[in-house]
């Protein structure tokens, strides 16, 4: 669920948050959501905090990194004195006192501040990486560019993707080797903005269509980080306030409602396994 406005959420409130801080131990109450070792990281200092595609990394003072996934349904709590910080999978544990059940991983620091790692369905994780373990991810070295990125505009799909014309626009999207960050909410918005229809083959896709999905996916990313990223419900920003999801949402979970374009009722319908929600008048 997390995307990459969530993620990019993430990271800017811990940064604000977490940067310069000691971890003085840690709590690993789901070994599966942690792989390293605790000595690997307990004493050292948090020195930044970085987004690649829908995976953070926490960089640490020793080299170490944790480099974390939070996958369906992760999220990260902070939790110091005087602040609440949370992002990620929009859930209770937003708000509720921590550790709860899907506490997995709690980090303490020096201050007596934490971050909880909490992932009700534990597909997430955190690894203990250094750095030439982290580049070395395969997860990372395919990833496809960052749509944020300088020379995104540039980027040539026509060509990268010559081998699978037959493949569908929607799937195209939502890989991660393809472009980096994108999942169901945001390949939904983009194809609707773009007039495209999610089952439409590459094949069909010109480059002036690539320019278009370019150029949308740049704008409704920063339109949804600028309102703090998409989260259901009891979403907590840095500052404390509650996040407005999917306020950007044309189409996205509006199905049966009517087309802001053309008032046509949109639909759901499945596509690349995902449930996808399109107006047939307006995308074709
Ligand atoms: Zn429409």
């Amino acid at each position: 669920m997390p995307e990459l406005p969530e993620v990019e959420t993430v990271k800017t409130g811990l940064q604000s948050l977490i940067v310069g801080h000691t971890i003085s131990s840690v709590d690993i109450l789901n070994p599966g959501s942690f792989m390293g070792k605790k000595s690997q990281i307990v004493g050292s200092k948090v020195v930044s905090i970085s987004r690649r595609g829908k995976s953070l990394n926490i960089l640490l003072d020793n080299g170490m990194n944790i480099y974390t996934h939070l996958r369906m349904t992760g999220q990260l709590v902070y939790r110091s004195a005087e602040i609440n910080f949370a992002a990620g999978h929009p859930n209770d544990s937003m708000v509720n006192d921590l550790p709860d059940r899907s506490t997995r991983v709690i980090i303490h620091f020096g201050d007596n501040s934490k971050l909880f790692f909490n992932d009700q369905r534990k597909f997430g994780w955190m690894k203990v990486l250094t750095n030439q373990e982290l580049v070395n991810q395969p997860f990372l070295l395919s990833m496809g560019p960052e749509p944020l990125a300088d020379g995104f505009i540039a980027y040539d799909f026509k060509s990268t993707l010559k081998n699978r014309k037959k493949a569908n626009i929607k799937s195209i999207l939502l890989d991660q080797k393809v472009v980096a960050g994108v999942g169901n909410i945001y390949a939904d918005e983009v194809l609707f903005a773009t007039g495209i229809h999610p089952t439409r083959p590459l094949s069909s896709v010109s480059s002036k269509d690539w320019s278009r999905i370019k150029n949308s996916l740049i704008e409704i990313l920063n339109l949804s980080i600028s309102l703090g990223g998409s989260t259901d419900r009891n979403y907590v920003d840095a500052k404390g306030q509650k996040g407005s999801y999917l306020q950007f949402a044309k189409v996205f979970r509006r199905e049966g409602q009517e087309c802001l374009v053309c008032g046509n009722t949109i639909k759901k319908i499945r596509v690349a396994g995902r449930g996808t929600h399109v107006c047939t008048v307006c995308q074709s």
